[in-house]
């Protein structure tokens, strides 16, 4: 059911049993914390003496190196024993470890890698504030230079593995100046140890799920952090931030399928096991239908989440890839979950089967590591880019014998460029789509080595003669064209832009 992927190497499919067995051990300790709450420090202890934290570590500084993919193994593995243990590893790889590895000197590589390797040392990531959530860009923590130190000031908020991490990779504002912040080079990121003096913990939040794992508020009283500290170049803290995030997702979706597979084995073995109206209810087809359903959002989200990783590990460009699992498997857990709940009728309500706590974590994943809204906003700009030579309109063009608009690749190019040969141009296009505009690289397409002034002029002209209409972008550029009702008469005779089908009984026509 679980497929060890085809593409992993011979490591990975030995840490895919490895983990799998621990967690199939460790699943009843697991079970223990959603009710005591609890941090699994133990648990911690034990996968630090196998080496995991060290998944994406070089061997030379303590890791394992088995990769993302072998991090996605390991989180995917833990999540099944529960969400305090699976999401204090994974944070900590994408709270420090990746950043670390990224963009981190030798020296400090060497500082704090060996003992994350081993499982002594947890991170966390800081980039939320009280005022600063989607819009990170917009962080108040101020970190001012001050000789060999930055004095930090502010508050971060909803921070996982608040408490149990020694080193936090704080995001701060380094720059007032509008036109840094304009470039995004407003913000650094420094590690800040755990008992320097003036950080503390304000808070810890009381979440709806997570049982076991502490998330909470930050305390900065001016707080000095060693410029040491800080990785790469001051301004460097946005790029640092954007470059660890598909990392993030990519962990973060991991352990969203470890957990779907554990709702999805509840709801298959409750209901082979209810029985109801003399028969187990995994017979009745809306059961099976619904586990049908399970399998498929399983089967999806986890191609997704290696995909991304595999990737990653080629080092690839994976935006979309890891964007697209975080957004997938979260919402197709919330549906998963849902389902296994109903399936197992009552009991999957009750705190006796682990489902219950699962669908309370559900609706986190579509909040936390940049909310799904935030998803589908880089997703659709940078898909747009990506695809941008993919998603060009067609070229369009009346078909000689049909008389319907067909697409062409190769246009009739008008090799004179005047208002003549712009507006007969915009009639066409009205032939062919009536109802939209044209593009400038749609007209460009059709007009011979037109520069964008001439055309500008050219359509400006037609504008002030009441042929075109044109649409504007915010800066005032010329973005689409169209002819006017006046503009068709003027290019055309009425009859050129007739037509009817053959089965039309003419004498309805006038
Ligand atoms: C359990 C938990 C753990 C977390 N762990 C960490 C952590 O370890 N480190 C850390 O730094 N942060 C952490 N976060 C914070 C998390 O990243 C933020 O909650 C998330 O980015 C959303 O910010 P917000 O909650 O302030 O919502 P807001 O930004 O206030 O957004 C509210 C709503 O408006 C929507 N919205 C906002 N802007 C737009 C827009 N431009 N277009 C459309 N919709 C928009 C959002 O999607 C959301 O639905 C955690 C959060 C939770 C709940």
């Amino acid at each position: 059911m679980v497929k060890k992927y085809p593409w992993w190497n011979e490591k990975q499919k030995k840490l895919a049993d490895e983990a799998k067995q621990f967690a199939n051990e460790n699943i009843p300790r697991g079970e223990e914390i959603a009710w005591t709450k609890k941090f699994p420090a133990d648990l911690i202890k034990e996968i630090g003496k196998r080496g995991w934290y060290g998944a994406i570590i070089p061997e030379e500084l303590g890791g394992i190196d088995v990769g993302v993919t072998g991090c996605c193994i390991i989180a995917e593995e833990l999540a099944r024993v529960c969400s305090a243990l699976t999401d204090a590893y994974a944070v900590t790889m994408f709270g420090g470890t990746e950043q670390l590895l990224a963009f981190g000197n030798d020296e400090q590589k060497k500082r704090w890698l060996p003992k994350v390797a081993k499982g002594e040392l947890l991170g966390a990531v800081c980039i939320t504030e009280p005022n600063v959530g989607s819009d990170a860009a917009g962080i108040e923590t101020t970190a001012t230079r001050e000789g060999d130190e930055y004095i930090v000031n502010g508050k971060k908020r909803f921070i996982s593995n608040a408490g149990p991490a020694g080193i936090y990779l704080v995001y701060a504002k380094t720059s007032d100046r509008p036109e840094d912040r304009a470039r995004y080079k407003h913000l650094s990121a420094l590690i800040i140890e755990k008992d320097t003096p003036g950080f503390s913990v304000e808070r810890i939040n009381e979440l709806s799920g997570w049982l076991g794992f502490p998330n909470g508020y930050l305390d900065f009283d001016d707080v000095r952090v060693p410029v040491e500290n800080r990785l790469a170049n001051e301004g460097d803290g946005w790029k640092i931030l954007m470059d660890g995030l598909n990392f993030e997702r990519t962990v973060y979706s991991a352990q969203i399928l470890g957990v779907m597979r554990e709702a999805l084995r509840y709801a298959v073995a409750h209901s082979q096991r209810r029985v109801q109206f003399g028969t187990p209810t995994i017979d009745f087809q809306v059961n099976q239908f619904k586990i049908a359903d399970m399998i498929a959002r399983l089967k999806t989200a986890r191609l997704l989440v290696y995909h991304a990783a595999h990737l990653m590990d080629m080092k690839e460009e994976a935006i979309l890839e890891a964007t697209n699992a975080k957004l997938y498997a979260s919402e197709a857990f919330e549906e998963l979950v849902s389902d296994a709940v109903q399936v197992m009728g009552g009991d999957g309500w009750t705190k006796f089967y682990p489902v219950e706590s699962m669908s309370r974590d559900a609706k986190v994943n579509t909040i936390a590591a940049g909310s799904n809204e935030v998803m589908r906003i880089v997703l659709y700009r940078q898909g747009l880019r990506a695809m941008r030579e993919e998603l060009r309109m067609p070229l369009r063009r009346i078909h000689e014998k049909l008389g319907v608009p067909i697409s062409t690749t190769k246009p009739s190019i008008t090799p004179e460029v005047n208002e003549k040969t712009v507006l007969n141009l915009l009639a066409e296009d009205y032939r062919v789509n009536p109802g939209i505009y044209m593009r400038r690289e749609d007209m460009k397409a059709w007009l011979a080595g037109v520069s964008d002034d001439q055309l500008d002029k050219v359509l400006t002209s037609l504008e002030a003669e009441g042929l075109v209409k044109l649409y504007r972008d915010r800066r005032g550029a010329i973005v689409l064209a169209k002819a006017t009702y006046d503009g068709l008469k003027e290019a055309k005779p009425l009859e050129h832009y007739k037509w009817f089908p053959d089965w039309i009984d003419k004498e309805l026509l006038f």
